[in-house]
Order: structure tokens, then C-alpha cells, then sequence
């Protein structure tokens, strides 16, 4: 007799969708619980005024990981991806002209050419290394569950000590090793902002990045907006009777001894399963609803956390012809603006930014002859930023400068404005003191010793997410959702 076994997931978020997609292809009854009115969590989309905008994620690494999970679940990837080429522009100030960064090494050569001699050679010798960093982790730390620190340290051992260097040394400094131009170490290095540090103390590890990046897979976006993602796996869900309740807040839980009986929503209803998973932030969760002291608001804040988005989505009349659909906008002063971003208590005055123009691959996101731009400004979180009060300045900043740089009066344009400040992210997704990314990926905040993926106290409780192992973004939280299958799997299997 097959004995079924329900489970519950707390947030709908990336992590929480694929682990639902793979839990209930094995038989498992699976329930959903949203404090937001829509799925996706930051992979979400606004809707307005004619246009349509992806919230968060414009574009993702490793593309075959979806490819795994749907056909680890008998499906074909039901959106469509298109790789980016060139991968993305880099507007450096005080340059006339965008750096263009492609995968090809001999066009990449060309945008470097007369700054950095013997670009393609040395390109080889960095990524070559890089590539050897990612092959001798992939599976012996990313793709492994970790049930102790012990456990992730003896593993450890087994990474190749030829690769103990770039433990120590900075990203900033392997690049220095082998590039001397300013321009491509600033540009190579723009990866370990998405890590939660600045080049400067993030470890050389991380310039297995640029591997993925440059050489590997590459970057990747979808067919009519990214929130495609979302929209394609909801009804797979469906089929496999999975159920969504939007709207509904998780705020405390019930347990006996070391298993959970219940969660409970901020309307009193209690909701009962045998096995919880949270796609709630990993440390934030502990703390807030479990009560756990090692994660008390105070431990919170001491932790390294990924920097906060304010976000702004522009409905532009007319065409832009000097934007790409991938666009960093950047300072000339990279290491002071990178040394003081995670400290500083006001606003950037001359801020770096991302903009993302979706119309330019996909036109049913904005109406003819407009443009649909998306800007990202990472900033200080909340912490050491709490009072947003002053978004407009930065806003009305960020528009001025833009329109200088590409040459097109943006402001004059505008036929539809949406901002979400730090705070907006955090009420929105419960995201710790409105951190973008999650928990940083520095050194003491990875694999073994980042929040596990399975709880220290209650075995019938996992976690799924950025901010658990093995970390933020797209393709990986869909890795996370793999690997705590398999913990449900053997540990809860269905008899
Ligand atoms: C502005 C921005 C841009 C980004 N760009 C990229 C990119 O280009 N590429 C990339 O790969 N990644 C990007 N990321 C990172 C990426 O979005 C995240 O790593 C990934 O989406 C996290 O997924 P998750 O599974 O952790 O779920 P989340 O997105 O964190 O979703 C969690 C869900 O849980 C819900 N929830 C939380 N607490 C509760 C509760 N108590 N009760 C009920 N529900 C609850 C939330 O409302 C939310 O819907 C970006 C992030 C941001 C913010």
C-alpha cells in the first residue's frame, strides 16, 4: 500500500517552485503558502500602463540546470531561452564608446585592443585556471548536501590544494595577475558584486565566474520576459495537484520535540503537513519564526549580506538606439565607489547601475515605438540605509544621467514610472533588511557554513533559497531544489 505524504512549502519563490515540481513528480502531495499576491517572489513581473517588466532577474548562467530539472521530472523546458551575444555593454565614464563583452575571444580582443596586449593569450591562460576551479567544485561542494560542518570541511579536503591560493589572494589581485588593464579587471571583476562583496575582499575562487560567464554556458534570457519561467511551471504544477494559497503570511510555527506540527498564519489558521520546506530567507526564517538565538536580529546583522536593489521601471516613448538589452553604467572612480557602497549611510551622488531594455529581444513588453527600461542600482541596505525618504533625488539622478550617457532625453519621454526602494523589496518578500541577493557568499557564509539546507532541530523541516546552500541566483537555487529532494527522498520516502 502506498502510504502518501504531504508537504508544505513556505514561499513561491524559484527554489520553492522546482523543489515543488520534483517533490510532487515522486508522489508527494504538495501545498503552497504566499504572503505575495503572485508566484515567482523575485522573479516576479509588473504589469502597467501597456507594459510588462520582469521585477528582478533579467538574465541567467548555466542554462542546462533547467534543463535538468525538467526532464528530472519527465518534462520539456516549457519557455524558450535565447543566449545573449554580445553578453553585455559596460558604459566606463569618460569613454566615448561602450565596451562591448562577448563570448568570442577574438571580438572581445577587438574591444580591448590598443589597452591590453596580448588580451587573447592571457584571456586563455585566466579562464583555463578559472575553468579548473569550477570543474573541482561543481559536484565535490555545490551540488553536495553538507550534514555538518565536519562533514563540509572533510570534503573540503578533497578539492584539489593547488587551489588553496585563491582562498587567500582577492579576486582583484588574480585578475592583477594577469591582466594589467584597468578596464578589464573592472569589468571581469563586476561578477563578485552579484556575490555580495566588492572585488577587492571577495576570493579568487570566484573568478570561476568568468568561466561560466565567458567561456562555459554563457548568459541567457527568455522568449516574452523571464517571467516565462514562473508562468510555464505553474501549470505543471497544476497537473501534478499542486495547490497555491497567494496572500498568506507565514508568522509562527508549532513543534514537539524535533519535529514540526504546524505553521501559522498571520490570520491564525494553522497549516499541518509531515514534511515543511521554507523558500522564506534561510537565516532570517530561523530567527523570526523559529526564534532561534543564533539567529536573533542582532546575529542577523552581523552577518555579510548582498547589497539592496532600488529598482526603476520606465515606460519610454520612442527607440533608444545606444542601449543594448544589457547595459552597466559605471563611474571612473571603481575602487573608492566600491569601498564605500556597502558602508555608506546616504544615497550614491554619481551611482553605478544596470539597465535592462526587454523590448530590445522580446516586443510584446512594451506597445510599438516605446521601450520597456528596467534600472538596477544596487545600494547599502537597510542596516546602514533605513529611511528611503530621499528615493526620488536618486531616482531623478539616475534618469539624468542615463539620458546624458545615451544621448536621448528619457525624462521627457516617461509614459509610465514604477519605484521600488530597499524597503519595498523587504515588505514585498520578506528579503532581510532588503538585500537583493541574500546572505553574502563570502569565505564563512558558504557550504558548510552557510544556513543548511536541512534544520539543525526539526527533522521534518528544510530550506530552499538564496540565502541556504548553495546560494543565490537563478540556476542555483534550482541546484538547491535538487539537492533537498534528495534529502526528502531518503529520509521521508514515500512507502
Ligand atoms: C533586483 C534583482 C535582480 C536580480 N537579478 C538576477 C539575475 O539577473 N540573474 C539571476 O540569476 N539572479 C538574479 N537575482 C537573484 C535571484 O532573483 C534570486 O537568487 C532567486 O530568485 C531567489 O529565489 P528564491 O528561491 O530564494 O526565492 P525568493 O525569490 O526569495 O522567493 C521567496 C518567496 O517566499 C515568500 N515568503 C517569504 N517569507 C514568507 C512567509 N513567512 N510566508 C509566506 N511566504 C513567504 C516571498 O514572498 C517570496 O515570494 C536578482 C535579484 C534581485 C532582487
Amino acid at each position: 500500500m502506498v502510504v502518501g505524504k504531504k508537504v508544505l512549502v513556505i514561499g513561491s519563490g524559484l527554489g520553492a517552485l522546482s523543489s515543488a515540481l520534483r517533490l510532487s513528480s515522486l508522489g508527494y502531495e504538495v501545498e503552497i503558502i504566499e504572503k505575495h499576491h503572485r508566484a515567482g517572489g523575485r522573479l516576479n513581473l509588473l504589469e502597467k500602463d501597456g507594459f510588462s517588466f520582469d521585477t528582478g532577474p533579467s538574465f541567467f548562467s548555466m542554462s542546462y540546470e533547467f534543463r535538468e530539472l525538467f526532464q528530472s521530472v519527465g518534462e520539456e523546458v516549457p519557455f524558450e531561452i535565447q543566449e545573449l551575444d554580445p553578453l553585455y555593454y559596460v558604459h566606463i565614464e569618460g569613454r566615448d564608446k561602450p565596451f562591448k563583452i562577448y563570448k568570442d575571444s577574438k571580438l572581445l580582443a577587438k574591444e580591448f585592443e590598443g589597452l591590453e596586449h596580448n588580451f587573447e593569450e592571457k584571456l586563455n591562460t585566466y579562464l583555463t585556471r578559472a575553468a579548473q576551479v569550477f570543474y573541482d567544485t561543481e559536484y565535490r561542494i555545490v551540488k553536495k548536501n553538507f550534514n555538518s560542518i565536519l562533514n563540509y570541511f572533510l570534503q573540503m579536503t578533497k578539492v584539489p590544494k593547488k587551489h588553496l591560493p585563491l582562498v587567500f589572494r582577492s579576486f582583484w589581485k588574480e585578475l592583477g595577475r594577469h591582466f594589467e588593464s584597468e578596464e578589464v579587471k573592472i569589468i571581469f571583476s563586476l561578477v563578485a558584486f552579484f556575490l555580495g562583496a566588492t572585488p577587492f575582499n571577495t576570493p579568487a575562487v570566484y573568478s570561476l565566474l568568468n568561466y561560466t560567464e565567458l567561456k562555459h554556458d554563457g548568459y541567457w534570457n527568455v522568449k516574452g520576459g523571464m517571467y516565462k519561467i514562473v508562468e510555464t511551471m505553474l501549470p505543471l504544477l497544476g497537473k501534478r495537484g499542486v495547490k497555491i494559497h497567494y496572500n498568506t503570511e507565514i508568522v509562527s510555527c508549532g513543534f514537539d520535540g524535533n519535529e514540526i506540527k504546524y505553521f501559522q498564519d498571520s490570520n491564525g489558521k494553522q497549516w499541518t503537513a509531515d514534511i515543511y520546506v521554507s523558500n522564506s530567507d534561510a537565516a532570517s526564517f530561523r530567527g523570526r519564526i523559529l526564534g532561534r538565538k543564533k539567529f536573533s536580529a542582532a546575529k542577523l546583522d552581523a552577518m555579510e549580506w548582498t547589497l539592496a536593489p532600488f529598482t526603476i521601471y520606465l515606460g519610454v516613448k520612442g527607440k533608444i538606439e545606444n542601449l543594448g538589452h544589457h547595459n552597466y553604467f559605471l563611474g571612473s572612480n571603481f575602487r573608492k565607489y566600491a569601498d564605500t557602497i556597502f558602508k555608506s549611510n546616504t544615497a550614491p551622488e554619481r551611482p553605478y547601475y544596470y539597465v535592462n531594455v526587454a523590448s530590445k529581444s522580446n516586443s510584446n513588453c512594451a506597445p510599438e515605438g516605446h521601450e520597456n527600461l528596467f534600472i538596477l542600482c544596487p545600494v547599502p541596505d537597510l542596516r546602514t540605509k533605513p529611511d528611503w525618504s530621499d528615493a526620488e533625488n536618486l531616482k531623478t539622478e539616475i534618469i539624468r544621467d542615463l539620458g546624458r550617457r545615451v544621448g536621448y532625453d528619457i525624462q521627457s519621454n516617461i509614459v509610465s514610472e514604477t519605484l521600488y526602494t530597499p524597503k519595498d523589496w523587504e515588505g514585498m518578500f520578506n528579503l532581510y533588511r532588503g538585500s537583493g541577493l541574500g546572505l553574502a557568499h563570502g569565505i564563512k557564509q558558504v557550504g558548510g557554513l552557510r544556513p543548511a539546507n536541512k534544520d539543525e532541530q526539526f527533522a521534518n523541516l528544510y530550506y530552499v533559497g538564496a540565502s541556504t546552500h548553495p546560494g543565490t541566483g537563478l540556476p542555483i537555487v534550482v541546484i538547491g531544489s535538487g539537492l533537498i529532494t534528495e534529502r526528502i527522498k531518503h529520509e521521508h520516502a514515500i512507502v
